[in-house]
């Protein structure tokens, strides 16, 4: 099936679902809905700025990276590209005391299509549920870059953000524990995710629900894909 098939007929779902009920469809955000490709590039940007009295060289060679080229850990990507170790590790601390930081989150680019369908999943009578691994304390820069972006807004009403209570807690025990609230509010009829393991956790939950992953990027866990996952480029349709 096309992708412009597979993603129209979770739309007909949706629209049958919610003359039953609340039809409910959760999109993640990182490598979802956002690209956080700009978010890798500003850091390397900064780090290089930092570095480049010292080291030139190195300096020159985060600059050049191209977006195709980034992983997705920061760390590999150095690694890729020839950096020596320590130095690996200077920019993996700098990276991540800013990739989680609301001003940074600014910088993400949209999935193509993304606001367009989680628009038309609104339309056609269902509530998108923005389910993501980020914290409470990145709520800000979320709802700025979901605004800026023209996604629908979470007010509560058509969508709705749910963050991570805390920084701490591990993304996959927090969308289990998440889902279970989400499943009584009404029928989750699909999914989105970039992550293989998160996107098996709905299959199993929601067994009668489309799911998808989205062929961006994720952190490289060997997890085998459940029979029945859609695999998708991007949103548009
Ligand atoms: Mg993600």
């Amino acid at each position: 099936m096309t992708q412009k098939a597979l993603l129209d007929g979770l739309l007909d779902e949706v629209e049958s679902s919610a003359k039953r009920g609340t039809a409910i469809v959760v999109f993640d955000l990182d490598d979802t809905l956002f690209s956080t490709a700009d978010r890798h590039l500003r850091i390397l940007a900064e780090f290089a700025a930092l570095i480049e009295t010292q080291d030139a060289r190195s300096a020159g060679i985060l600059r050049a990276i191209a977006r195709e080229k980034l992983r997705y850990s920061i760390a590999d990507t150095a690694k890729d590209h020839g950096l020596e170790e320590k130095l690996g590790k200077d920019l993996r601390d700098f990276w991540f005391a800013r990739f989680f930081k609301n001003p940074y989150l600014l910088e993400d680019s949209i999935i193509a299509g993304g606001p367009e369908y989680a628009d038309a999943v609104i339309a056609r009578g269902g509530k998108a549920f923005y389910m993501t691994g980020r914290d409470e304390g990145m709520r800000e820069g979320t709802e700025a870059s979901l605004l800026r972006h023209r996604f629908p807004e979470p007010d509560g009403k058509g969508a709705t953000l749910v963050l991570k209570p805390s920084f701490d807690t591990p993304d996959f025990a927090f969308k289990n524990e998440a889902l279970h609230k989400i499943a009584e509010l009404g029928e989750v009829v699909g999914s989105f995710e970039n992550e293989p393991a998160h996107v098996n956790m709905f299959v199993e939950r929601f067994p009668k629900g489309r799911h998808f992953l989205l062929e961006t990027k994720h952190s490289g866990r060997p997890v085998e894909l459940l029979a029945g996952v859609h695999r998708i480029k991007d949103f548009r349709r």
